[in-house]
């Protein structure tokens, strides 16, 4: 079952198979080359089941922000896709997330509506993929529904329909001020900001239908005015992400590098945890009676894992990911950050009109993100904070000729963030679980 090749070194890789496309061996042998998955079945590795369904509205965006991963990366599959999800689609689709809660006899599932900008036609398009996957889902299933959206096409009025249909509205934001957003313009450099601000400020009167924030980390920007002006937005949740990239398109800030350099517990430059462990503090120390204060999902994710919690999120912990996506063809793929990495990155071949959920289970790039350990590279498997950080986000892993099987492009600043938030942690409780999981 276990050979050599894969891009970690001298832990055990999974015997071959046939590639799925010259394109994607080369690019990418671990885990589509490489991964066995009829012999991990045969030998008892069992499929997690999805338990989010990512459906692309509309694929087209009003904004151009600079760093968008989606129409700005290596992949421009979005030009393939039609604009909207057709009524066929959505119908097909719903039914094919019905066919998986049955099978998996699930109890509860998450429906996310994404872009491009969903909003782009209107709440309508949102509350048909709402109305169609409530038709079909069984009772005892209870459906979670988000839009995530950029807030410059949200009305009061579009805020209410969504609201009565049970559809919390995330937004997605650089900070909470006009500079900090500056990145975040339309196709003729507008700023997005005066429109996103409204957005904000109608979501803060209306917290019952307020999902929360998504913030993309800029080293340029202060940790301190990021994360005080966004808690004034008085959002229940704020998401910092770690821009998305990987050894072979290095974050901004960090230098191109060989994973194979990675040294775990040597003081290495980690300029994204030295930002997060500024705000980290902040978000600690503050006063929890006079400010707001947002849940922040990274610190929360990385301290329940320090005292033993399984994660519910890809960026840290060894959880195996249950999310993907159907585009607005019908087509199904994986997760859109993976379109950071190379062209094609997400794709599995597969769509809801011919394939279930679980034959996507099956795809290579699937079984990897559901493998926990053996999915990482030999640095991770030494690695003293590994069931905190389990290597982290699987996009950031990639290098390209090699695949995925390495420590993240971001090893030392998660090293850095999660030492620091288990020295803040063990002031106030001792920890449970050491971070590698070993006891002594
Ligand atoms: S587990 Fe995380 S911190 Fe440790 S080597 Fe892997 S990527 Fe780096």
């Amino acid at each position: 079952m276990f050979g050599t090749t894969g891009g970690g070194g001298a832990v055990p890789a999974l015997s071959r198979q046939e590639p799925r496309t010259a394109s994607d061996t080369a690019l990418a042998p671990w885990p589509l080359a490489v991964l066995d998955v009829p012999g991990l079945r045969r030998d008892g590795l069992r499929p997690t089941a999805l338990r989010q369904f990512i459906l692309k509205v509309h694929s087209r965006c009003n904004l151009s922000c600079t760093y968008c991963y989606i129409y700005h990366a290596a992949d421009a599959s979005w030009r393939s896709h039609p604009a909207r999800a057709t009524g066929d689609t959505m119908r097909r689709t719903a039914l094919r997330i019905a066919e998986h809660v049955d099978r998996h006899r699930l109890s509860e599932v998450r429906v996310d509506l994404h872009g491009g900008e969903p909003l782009m036609s209107g709440p309508e398009a949102v509350l048909e993929y709402v109305a169609e996957v409530r038709a079909v889902l069984p009772g005892s299933c209870e459906l979670r529904t988000s839009v995530q959206t950029n807030g410059t096409l949200l009305t009061e009025s579009g805020l209410g329909e969504l609201a009565r249909a049970g559809v919390r509205v995330g937004l997605s934001l650089d900070g909470g001020n006009a500079a900090l957003n500056h990145r975040r313009v339309d196709h003729t450099g507008r700023p997005s900001w005066p429109a996103a601000e409204r957005a904000a400020r109608l979501l803060a009167r209306h917290p019952g239908t307020y999902a929360g924030l998504l913030c993309t980390i800029d080293l340029n920007a202060d940790p301190a005015e990021v994360y005080t002006s966004l808690a004034e937005l008085r959002p229940p949740t704020a998401d910092l992400l770690l821009p998305h990239a990987n050894w072979s398109h290095p974050p901004p800030g960090l230098p191109l590098r060989a994973p194979e350099a990675v040294r775990t517990g040597n003081p290495a430059a980690a300029p994204y945890g030295d930002w997060l462990a500024a705000v980290f503090d902040l978000w600690w120390d503050a006063d929890r009676s006079e400010r707001p204060h947002p849940r922040i999902r990274l610190f929360t994710e990385i301290i329940a894992l320090l005292l033993g919690l399984p994660s519910t999120t890809e960026s840290v912990g060894l959880s195996p990911v249950a999310a993907l996506i159907v585009e607005t063809d019908g087509s199904i793929e994986q997760v859109d950050s993976l379109k950071s990495a190379y062209e094609g990155a997400t794709r599995t071949g597969l769509d809801v009109f011919r394939h279930t959920f679980d034959e996507a289970l099956d795809h290579p790039g699937m079984v990897a993100r559901q493998l926990g350990t053996t999915a990482l590279g030999r640095a991770c498997h030494s690695c003293p904070v590994l069931r905190v950080c389990g290597g982290g986000n699987y996009a950031h892993r990639y290098r390209e000729g090699s695949g995925f099987r390495h420590p993240s492009v971001y090893c030392a600043d998660l090293e850095r963030l999660i030492r620091h938030i288990a020295t803040r942690l063990a002031a106030v409780v001792p920890p449970l679980v050491p971070p590698n999981g070993r006891t002594a």
